[in-house]
């Protein structure tokens, strides 16, 4: 007997416990089912929030090793340890940063990405799910108003999409190592900090970064985008890229696009607009006259885990000259040279930094396609409405507002009789935190603390605003007590 097939056999038969069979998978696929059938049910009572009361080191009770556990005690595990604590993206009550909620088809999607686990990133391996990822990429471009022959990237969040965004106007204004000291990026104080990290990661740390001044409700302000960028070519500086958003993360501005591209286009800069928590509001038509010039842009990062409600791990950047994505994320490798034998569509491995990648566009396709698109212009339209109404009472309770909500973010805050309203607001904050019933975060602007409302989650509804509304009347009674006692 031939001791190589011995030992080949011998290791097949416990390789293949990485093979379940039918019963196995069923009884797996029946627990996971009603895990998340379970979870999905007792959101509507979810809090948004759980006080971490104490954080226990539980891998330390679990360690991974060889014997294999069962998939109900690590179902509990994750349970108790991961899904009744700390914040509640999936919930209603999901008021800060910016919610997205998980619409169930993502579920469906990436379960079926996972089994059958094509190979998206090359149109040789695959043309059926790179055209179906083209597709959704080319239907965002469609909202935009990009040409037809524009597209772009899934990435895995706004964060790498600005990334690749970023990376690609470097290259393509040439700003080599040698002039980046002298290279010029224009963008206000309120750009997410994602943008500041990309101009890191990009190599462009050195590169001279303009705040351009807002205007009182956060917007860039235009002109003096234009006097900087005039002054600072004057200068024989090299002005290369203004970074705009549509929608900012703490007051939900959006800056003048069309102003912006203006400017951009007189003086040849690369033109980028962040949009990845705003842009899906693109989809409500009494809103596209905000969003006027972001068709003149060069790039867009958008999010489909935010603004089309999918489970985080979507995030899309879209570029107008394809060409020079492709010139800055492109390689031929040998190993790879049967993959060079079609070019009718371009591949996500040639416009990103990956190459073997999730199959991401299943699940925003099969969202999109499962429901259509009413729904989510209605649930975009319904959380518009929200933040407009929330606006409003939360001044009846006696709050400062900030700017009217142009899309569903804003900032409030109180101003108690006498003392400190930032440390009045700060307290509040920690009153709702440890409540939880709703979740919403704060921020500080020019030295002033605000609390923020996001609305954004597709399980948000009436009923959370009246419960919000409740919460912050109670909390600043209980406050202002305690504050009338210590004056
Ligand atoms: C959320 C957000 C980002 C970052 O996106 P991630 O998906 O969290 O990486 C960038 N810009 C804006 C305006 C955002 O709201």
């Amino acid at each position: 007997m031939d001791t190589r097939i011995e030992r080949i056999k011998a290791l097949e038969v416990v390789s293949k416990r990485l093979e379940p069979d039918g019963v196995q998978r069923a009884d797996w696929n029946q627990k996971v089912q009603a895990y998340a059938d379970q979870f999905i049910d007792k959101l509507p009572d979810a809090k948004g929030y759980v006080w971490p009361e104490k954080v226990r080191d539980w891998p330390q009770d679990c360690p991974i090793g060889e014997t294999p556990r069962e998939l109900d005690e690590l179902l509990q595990i994750l349970e108790r340890e991961v899904d009744e604590v700390g914040l509640n993206p999936a919930s209603g009550a999901h008021l800060a940063y910016i919610p997205g909620g998980g619409v169930f088809p993502t579920a469906l999607g990436d379960y079926l990405a996972a089994v059958t686990n094509r190979y998206s990133g090359l149109y040789f391996a695959n043309p059926g799910a790179v055209q179906l990822e083209n597709q959704v990429i080319r239907w965002m471009c469609d909202m935009v108003g990009y040409p037809a022959d524009a597209l772009g990237n899934l990435a895995s969040g706004g964060s790498i999409a600005n990334l690749i965004a970023i990376t690609t106007a470097r290259d393509h204004m040439g700003i080599k190592s040698r002039v980046v000291e002298s290279a010029v990026i224009y963008l206000t104080a309120q750009v997410h900090h994602c943008v500041h990290k990309a101009i890191r990661i990009a190599g462009l740390g050195e590169a001279i970064v303009r705040t351009v001044p807002m205007d009182k409700r956060f917007r860039m302000d235009a002109n003096a985008l234009r006097a900087q960028v005039e002054s600072d070519k004057a200068a024989g500086l090299k002005p290369f890229l203004v970074v705009a958003s549509a929608g900012t993360t703490d007051t939900g501005a959006m800056d003048p696009l069309d102003a912006v591209a203006d400017i951009a286009e007189a003086n040849d800069l690369w033109f980028h607009v962040d949009a990845a928590y705003g842009g899906f509001f693109m989809l409500l038509d009494d809103l596209k006259p905000t969003f006027s010039g972001i068709e003149r842009s060069d790039s867009i990062a958008i999010d489909p885990h935010k603004g089309l409600f999918l489970s985080y791990g979507l995030g899309a950047v879209l570029i107008k000259n394809v060409r020079a994505l492709y010139e800055s994320h492109y390689y031929r490798a040998n190993y790879m040279q049967d993959a060079q034998a079609l070019v009718d569509e371009p591949s996500p491995a040639d416009l990103s930094p990956e190459l073997t990648k999730h199959f991401r566009g299943l699940r925003l396709w099969m969202a999109l396609q499962l429901y259509g698109l009413a729904p989510f212009r209605a649930c975009l339209d319904e959380k518009r409405w929200l933040a407009r109404y929330f606006y409003e009472e939360i001044q009846k309770l006696g709050f400062e507002v900030g700017p009217y909500p142009d899309l569903s973010v804003m900032i409030y805050r109180y101003l108690p009789a006498s003392g400190d309203p930032n440390a009045f607001n700060s307290q509040l904050m920690e009153l709702l935190h440890r409540d939880g019933r709703i979740f919403v975060s704060s921020t500080t602007i020019d030295g002033v603390f605000w609390i923020r409302l996001a609305v954004l989650s597709f399980r948000t509804h009436l009923s959370h605003i009246e419960r919000l509304l409740a919460m912050i009347r109670e909390s600043v009674e209980v406050l202002d007590k305690i504050w009338l006692q210590g004056a």
